[in-house]
C-alpha cells in the first residue's frame, strides 16, 4: 500500500516526543494531525536544560540506541545553531567514568575520562528555540496543529485509524498510567559571567544535583529531581541553594544577575513506553511516553520506533 492510501494519524502532545514523532511520520508520508493541550512554551521539554544524555530513564537496553540514533541527527542539527538551537559544546560529568556506561558510550566520539570525570563534547540545545523549529518544520511537512485537551484516546480514535499518544505526564490520566509520575526538576536561569562550557555533577538517586549548561539566553543552573513532587512553583530556598552549590564549582556565579526562575516535571517511569495496541475495531494506537530525565536524549529513536508501529494502517 502506498503512503497516499493509508489512513491519517494523531499525534497527541506538542512536547519535544510529540514533535520529533509527527515529523518522523510525515518525512515518511503520513498525514498527521497534532493535538495538543499546551502551546510549546508551557511544556516540560521548553523548561529542560537540555544537554544530550541519558540520565534518569530506563530500560537501559533500549535507550542506548534511542540515544545514539538522536545522537547523530543533534549533530548534523549543530551545523546552524542559530536556526536549530542545537550546539556542540565541551563540558564535563565530575564523578562518572567510562566504564560505569553502557555499550553505547563507545559509539560517542571524543568522550574520555579526565582529572575529575568524562570530558565530552555532547548537544546541548536551546529547547525554546529548538521546539519552536520543530514545530514550524512539522507545519511545513504538512502537519496540521491543533490545540486540543483530549480527556479520553476514544476521542482521537474515532477520528483516525492510527493514534500515537505522546501526551508525558499526561498519560498518568488520560491512559490511564499510574506507572506514571512526577520528577520535580527547578533550574535557575542567570546572566553568563564567562561560562563556556557545561558541568554535572548528577547523582541518579540525589535529589539536589548540581549542574550548568551555557545557552545564549544565559545561563542555566541546576537541580533538583524530587520524585512525587507535583508543583511548579518555584521554590526561593531551593533556588537559593542551587546557586550556592554552583558557586561551589565556579565562583564567579555568586553574583551573577538572576534572570529567572524555570520548574518542570520529567514524566518518569519504570520503564518508557513506546508500545503498540490494536483495539476491538482494528484500529492501531501507539503509546511514546515515560521519558523522564532524558527525554530530549533518545526523543529521535524513540520517534522512529513509534512510527515503525503505527504501520500502513
Ligand atoms: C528541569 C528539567 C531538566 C531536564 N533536562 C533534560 C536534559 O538536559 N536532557 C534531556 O534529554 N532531558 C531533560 N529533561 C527531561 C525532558 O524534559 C523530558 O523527558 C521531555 O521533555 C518529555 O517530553 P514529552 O514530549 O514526553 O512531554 P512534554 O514536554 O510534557 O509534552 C507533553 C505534551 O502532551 C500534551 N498533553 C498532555 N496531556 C494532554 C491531553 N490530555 N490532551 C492533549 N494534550 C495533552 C501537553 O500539552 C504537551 O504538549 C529535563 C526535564 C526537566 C523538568
Amino acid at each position: 500500500m502506498s503512503s497516499d492510501e493509508n489512513g491519517e494519524v494523531i499525534v497527541i502532545g506538542g512536547g519535544v516526543i510529540g514533535w520529533s514523532t509527527a515529523l518522523t511520520l510525515a518525512w515518511r508520508g503520513r498525514r498527521v494531525r497534532v493535538w495538543s493541550r499546551d502551546p510549546v512554551e508551557r511544556t516540560t521539554s521548553a523548561v529542560a536544560g537540555a544537554l544530550w544524555w541519558p540520565y534518569r530513564i530506563d530500560p537501559q537496553d533500549r535507550v542506548g540506541p534511542w540515544s545514539l540514533r538522536s545522537l547523530r541527527l543533534y549533530e548534523e542539527w549543530a551545523a546552524r545553531p542559530d536556526e536549530t538551537g542545537v550546539r556542540m559544546v565541551e563540558g564535563v560529568h565530575a564523578g562518572t567514568r567510562l566504564d560505569g556506561l553502557g555499550s553505547w558510550a563507545s559509539e560517542v566520539a571524543g568522550l574520555r575520562d579526565a582529572a575529575h570525570g568524562l570530558a565530552a563534547r555532547l548537544p546541548l540545545i536551546d529547547m525554546p528555540v529548538h521546539l519552536r523549529r520543530l514545530r514550524d518544520a512539522a507545519q511545513e511537512a504538512g502537519v496540521v496543529v491543533e490545540t486540543r485537551t483530549v480527556r479520553s484516546l476514544d476521542e482521537a480514535l474515532a477520528e483516525a485509524p492510527a493514534v500515537v499518544n505522546c501526551t508525558g505526564l499526561g498519560a498518568r490520566e488520560l491512559v490511564p498510567d499510574p506507572a506514571v509520575r512526577p520528577v520535580r526538576g527547578q533550574l535557575v536561569v542567570v546572566r553568563n559571567p564567562g561560562v563556556r562550557t557545561w558541568y554535572t555533577a548528577a547523582d541518579e538517586h540525589a535529589e539536589a544535583t548540581t549542574y550548568f549548561f551555557p545557552q545564549p539566553g544565559g545561563l542555566i543552573l541546576g537541580g533538583t529531581a524530587q520524585d512525587g513532587d507535583g508543583s511548579l512553583e518555584p521554590d526561593p530556598a531551593v533556588a537559593a541553594a542551587i546557586v550556592r552549590r554552583c558557586a561551589a564549582v565556579r565562583p564567579e556565579i555568586a553574583g551573577a544577575r538572576v534572570l529567572g526562575h524555570r520548574v518542570g516535571l520529567r514524566p518518569a517511569r519504570t520503564e518508557v513506553r513506546v508500545e503498540r495496541e490494536t483495539t476491538a475495531s482494528g484500529q492501531v494506537l501507539v503509546h511514546n511516553y515515560g521519558h523522564g530525565g532524558a527525554g530530549v536524549t533518545v526523543a529521535w529513536g524513540c520517534a522512529e520506533e513509534a512510527a515503525g508501529l503505527v504501520g500502513s494502517v
